[in-house]
């Protein structure tokens, strides 16, 4: 079984949850995760909103396969709902917030355990008016409101979606797809945001990436591993690059998810040039790279040596650069590829002992920020996760008290899995997410750490 903690553990112990129950103590949801064999969600989707995406949806999510309930104004349903989902672009002016609370209420207490809120608006900064900007904006600020009160496994995502998005809106669908299945389940209270991308559809919806290739660095264990198997299980031929003194375990990845293993030191200054030379000799070019490997070397500032800034800023953030320009120039990298960084939650807020690490993970969004336009132009999309507590042999070396508060201090109250990372880097390497580019999405389960 995954660990999930010792308290985790103590209260789903008969006696614990006796104890816990007694005392008042939070138990740590069961959180769904992605069976193929099972569906998406818990139970149908309650569909609400009159906003200009509300038809799409409803062709999306039906099409979709998913069972579709529209504006219901009260009562339950028999069903407990899987999912509400509630098209806000209808929202031009602040006092028709009042909307989210006439759709969400009524319904809190008819979902399922693990279900999916969602909530569309329109991208604030491309609103047509004022007071449309302003009532956009505070979206975000009921959904992660939303995200600290749910209960049992429970999500709720704002998904912003520009005004000019095509009619095909397969970045949404993507979007959607992922959000609405376990296939987020500890992704909660994000942004994500769609663009207006010409939509690119995919073949299969579970096999998105077949025919693709892709590179994930430091997927000889932990994140990395995971990323490797997700990306395989999709369709894509994975070239698993780490350390040469990672051979042995690099192999195994490799073996399992039937790919090729590249032994690569990603701070080489000729490792771009290197996996360019690879991937253009054995695949002809590569379609999606993920930025994985990363070190932390955790000291004061006060007490930081030269080696431990240098090897954590080489390591996870020039070298994220460095790989992708070296694929560009040696025109290794395919159009309507993607490119996805692994950032963290200490980039964005902060960590003690971790100055080292937080500026590089924050660079690795400023990398983001930077690249999306340039890449847009060969039809490259580049986004990041930014995982908070997962349970990996980084995270485990943590000390025992700061690693149990890491798991409880969220709104899941428990850290993620290596997989709940790496389902967000498949939603992002899908062809049919090609209009979502520069989005930073935390798989963090909320944590209350920064925002
Ligand atoms: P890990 O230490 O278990 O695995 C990292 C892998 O990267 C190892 O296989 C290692 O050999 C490889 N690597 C290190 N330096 C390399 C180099 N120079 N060239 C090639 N490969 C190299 O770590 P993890 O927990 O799986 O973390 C993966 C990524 O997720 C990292 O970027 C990390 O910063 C980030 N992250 C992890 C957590 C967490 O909770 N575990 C949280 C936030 C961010």
């Amino acid at each position: 079984m995954a660990n999930t903690g010792l308290y985790s553990s103590f209260v789903h112990s008969a006696p614990g949850s006796f104890i816990a129950k007694q005392a008042g103590l939070p138990v740590p949801p069961t959180l769904r995760r992605y069976k193929p064999s099972e569906p998406a969600l818990a139970g149908p989707v309650l569909l609400g909103g009159s906003g200009r995406l509300v038809e799409p949806l409803r062709e999306i999510l039906t099409g979709a396969d998913y069972t579709l309930i529209q504006n219901a104004t009260s009562g339950r349903s028999a069903d407990k709902y899987g999912a509400l989902v509630f098209d806000a672009t209808g929202i031009t002016s602040p006092d028709e917030l009042r909307q989210l609370f006439e759709f969400f209420q009524p319904a809190m207490r008819s979902t399922a355990a693990c279900a999916r809120f969602v909530v569309i608006g329109t991208t604030p900064e491309l609103a047509g008016t004022t007071g449309e900007r302003i009532a956009q904006r505070a979206l975000e600020g009921f959904t992660r409101s939303l995200g600290k009160e749910l209960l049992k496994g429970s999500t709720v995502q704002l998904v912003y979606v520009s005004p000019d998005a095509k009619t095909g809106l397969t970045g949404l669908e993507s979007t959607l797809r992922f959000i609405l299945s376990a296939k987020s389940a500890f992704v909660d209270a994000q942004v994500f945001r769609v663009g207006a991308a010409d939509g690119a559809s995919v073949e299969s919806w579970d096999k998105p990436l077949d025919g693709k290739v892709a590179v994930v660095t430091g997927a000889a264990r932990g994140i990395g591993a995971t990323i490797a198997e997700v990306l395989s299980r999709d369709g894509a031929h994975v070239i698993c690059a780490d350390i040469p003194a990672a051979g042995e375990a690099l192999a195994e990845t490799a073996n399992k998810v039937g790919g090729t293993s590249f032994p690569l030191d990603v701070s080489a200054p000729d490792a771009g040039a290197k996996l360019a030379e690879h991937a253009l000799e054995r695949h002809g070019g590569v379609d999606i790279i993920v930025n994985n490997a990363g070190i932390t070397r955790d000291k004061l500032l006060a007490n930081m040596d030269d080696a431990r800034w240098d090897s954590v800023i080489s390591v996870n953030l020039l070298a994220p650069e460095a790989l992708v320009n070296g694929l560009l120039e040696k025109g290794a990298l395919r159009e309507g590829g993607a490119v996805i960084d692994v950032s963290s939650i200490a980039g964005i807020a902060g960590n003690r002992g971790q100055t080292n690490y937080g500026a590089s993970k924050a660079g690795v969004i400023g990398l983001v920020d930077a690249y999306a336009p340039i890449l847009a132009e060969k039809g490259v999309t580049i986004n990041a996760v930014a995982p908070g507590f997962i349970e990996t042999k980084m995270t485990a070396a943590i000390p025992l008290a700061t690693r149990e508060a890491g798991r409880l201090m969220s709104s899941l109250q428990q850290g993620g899995q290596t997989v709940d990372v790496a389902e967000t880097v498949a939603y992002f390497a899908n062809p049919a997410s090609n209009a979502v580019t520069g989005n930073v999405v935390r798989v963090c389960g909320q944590g209350f750490l920064g925002a």
